[in-house]
């Protein structure tokens, strides 16, 4: 809908903070009448304001250029399997207003999408801006999702299957909703508000109650044919091993997850105590527990083979891990770096790739939901 042009003009001010035309014109090459008239556009259009505030070299102060961040509104769902999480933000993510309901373990698709329905309209009841001015919903998920029809296709943690998540929000409130994988989600949130823009083939691996990973290439999120692009839980990496949630045996997340990482403690472990959680498992490996140290570095290794085969796969410039097994970086993260190290094909994967913890914390589900809108508006 955008020509290309405009995308660059309106990325151009979005990425700089505040710009004047003329350095639109210089930094783009595009003529100045050509920026004058689609910076009028993007005023027109509520995207764009002017402001004073830049610095003035003597004589009048220069017209600046922003975003106008409350120019639109997000509504951003992120649906765990214990939480839904909502959130509405602006264009430039700084987060309105929250709801959350909380969902239970074998939980119907009915009783599911009553509370996806009710933290909408907490959202929207709290929200005291124009509705008008919300651009549409965007919804994570965990599990597969049909992205053309918004359907959850199966979710097994939930054991939800076939939800019709888009045409129940949009029969409900009359906005577009969008819904991604949650995995996919977390990656446009990192490349939206963790100042991944540059990057031009960017990923973010999801390790926490299962593993995933999205990918974006020159601003796209890749789903590939039939959406199941970057589920790298599900890649094999030991012909024995337990059975996977998918009915595979020695799947790359049996080995890593929150629950495996608990599985692994209890069978080396004599006296870990019968309730452990993945929690707990750290919080005795940073009191310096020997056994327990052990247990997250055996998972840093498994990780770091996973990565390899990524990497191998993908070759991105860069990949964000997140998730909440990340939140042990402090002891899994070296190990995971040094299994990279030592394995990859070439020293210029060794020396180029950027791997890095997520600094964003447990929103970036949410706001990558919404970034789905983001996405849209700007590319
Ligand atoms: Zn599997």
């Amino acid at each position: 809908m955008k020509s290309v042009n405009k995308t660059t003009i309106l990325n151009k001010i979005r990425l700089s903070g505040s710009i004047s035309r003329a350095d639109i014109a210089k930094e783009t090459g595009i003529t100045p009448p050509t920026v004058s008239s689609i910076v009028k556009e993007l005023i027109d259009e509520n995207l764009v304001k002017e402001s004073h505030i830049g610095r003035s070299t003597g004589g009048r102060k220069p017209t600046l250029l922003q975003l106008k961040e409350d120019g639109y509104y997000v509504i951003g769902i992120d649906a765990g399997s214990k939480i839904i999480k909502g959130i509405v933000c602006d264009l430039v993510g700084q987060i309105h207003s929250r709801a959350e309901a909380e969902i239970w373990p074998n939980i119907t698709k009915e009783k599911f999408l009553d509370c996806l329905v009710t933290v909408v309209e907490q959202l929207l009841t709290k929200d005291q801006h124009d509705t008008g001015k919300v651009l549409g919903i965007g919804v994570a998920m965990h599990g597969v999702i049909d992205i053309e029809t918004g359907t959850s296709l199966s979710s097994v943690n939930s054991g939800l299957i076939n939800v019709p998540i888009k045409q129940t929000l949009e029969n409900k409130f009359g906005l577009p909703v969008k819904v991604e994988n949650n995995s996919r989600a977390m990656a446009l949130g990192e490349f939206w508000f963790g100042n991944e823009n540059a990057v031009k083939r960017f990923a973010v691996i999801n390790i926490g109650r299962g593993v995933g990973s999205g990918l974006i290439v020159d601003n796209k999120l890749i789903h590939g044919a039939q959406g199941v692009t970057g589920e790298i839980g599900h890649t094999t990496i030991s012909l024995e091993g337990e059975r996977c949630s998918c009915g595979n045996i020695g799947c790359f997340e049996t080995f890593v997850t929150g629950d495996a990482i608990v599985r692994r403690a209890k069978r080396m472990i004599p006296t870990a105590p019968e309730n452990l959680t993945a929690e707990e498992v750290y919080r005795l490996a940073k009191q310096g527990e020997k056994q327990y140290i052990h247990i997250l570095e055996e998972t840093g290794r498994l990780i770091g083979i996973g990565i390899v085969n990524f990497i191998h796969t993908v070759n991105p410039d860069k990949i964000i891990l997140s998730g909440g097994v990340m939140k042990s970086k402090e002891i899994i993260f070296p190990i995971i770096k040094k299994t990279i190290h030592e394995r990859v094909l070439i020293d210029k994967l060794r020396e180029e790739t950027i791997i890095e913890v997520s600094k964003l914390g447990d929103d970036i589900t949410v706001l990558g939901a919404a970034a789905l809108w983001l996405n849209d508006l700007f590319y």
